[in-house]
């Protein structure tokens, strides 16, 4: 029997094959559980539905994270559907293009808006809509990068709102303790990823983990997998409000 078997899990994120949120779900399933998908625009429809109808979910729905209505309308659905929710998976952000190059100096007060809103406020969004689904013992997690904690050149605007997002995701943990629902971050090392592509010199980050990690590679999308079925098992019980690092050791060292 599988470590998830009889749980529902929530997915936002998936954007194609290489998106980190489908190597999560791919591990979620095969433990056992049942994934319901989101996808964020049109363009995206069939090919998440694809996805999903791979592995026998027909739970495929629309939501822009910057809309309320159609968070709301997801997580009503998913009450329609399932009744009720075991994981939230929110591994969602986005900066303009313009903006993940040159200076955070040059950063403009819409692009600085929209770079929280998406990556920051809708984890709040999502949890909150999520609250009165999540059965006990129920897990949320989010995907973050060492940008939030040390300048890593380009990233910008979104270390700033990765360094946001690490501290929601400790004071949502302190909201959803009590009715025994988990909060965490994996903090991934660089993938090859649609989003990661937005990054300027992303190549750059790709071989200097290579060159100074302790584990001498770059991690994978299921190197990341893992730990979130850790995060989402009961393997984790007592783990929550945590950051956890999945980046071949990178962060650990020094100059
Ligand atoms: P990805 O496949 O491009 O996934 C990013 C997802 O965010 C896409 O599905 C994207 O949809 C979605 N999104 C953007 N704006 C949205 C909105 N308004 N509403 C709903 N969804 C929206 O890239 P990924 O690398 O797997 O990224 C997943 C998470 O991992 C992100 O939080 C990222 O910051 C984090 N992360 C990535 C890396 C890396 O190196 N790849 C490292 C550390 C952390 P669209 O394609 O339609 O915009």
């Amino acid at each position: 029997m599988g470590l998830l078997e009889g749980k529902k899990a929530l997915i936002f994120g998936v954007a194609n094959e290489r998106s980190i949120a489908w190597a999560i779900a791919k591990a979620l399933h095969t433990e056992g559980a049942q994934c319901a998908f989101t996808y964020a625009t049109e363009r995206l429809k069939e090919r998440v539905e694809r996805l999903a109808h791979s592995q026998g979910s027909d739970i495929v729905l629309p939501c822009d994270v910057t809309k309320d209505e159609e968070v709301e309308a997801t997580f009503s659905t998913i009450k329609e559907r399932w009744q009720s929710l075991d994981i939230l998976i929110h591994s969602v952000a986005f900066a303009k293009k313009e903006e993940l190059k040159g200076k955070l100096l040059d950063t403009t007060r819409e692009g600085f808006g929209l770079a929280m809103d998406v990556s920051v406020y809708s984890l709040i969004a999502l949890t909150r809509q999520a609250s009165p689904l999540m059965r006990e013992d129920g897990s949320i997690m989010t995907l973050t990068y060492l940008g939030s904690q040390k300048v890593v050149p380009n990233y910008n605007v979104m270390g700033v709102a990765k360094a946001g997002l690490e501290a929601a995701v400790r004071y949502l943990a302190e909201d959803m303790g009590p009715q025994g629902v988990r909060v965490n971050a994996i903090s991934a090392g660089p993938v090859k990823t649609l989003a990661a592509m937005g990054i300027s010199g992303f190549g750059e980050i790709l071989k200097r983990v290579e060159e100074k990690a302790p584990l001498r590679r770059n991690i994978s999308q299921e190197d990341v997998a893992g730990v979130a079925l850790f995060l989402a098992s009961p393997l984790s019980t007592g783990v929550t409000g945590e950051i956890i690092y999945v980046d071949a050791g990178y962060n650990i060292m020094g100059p």
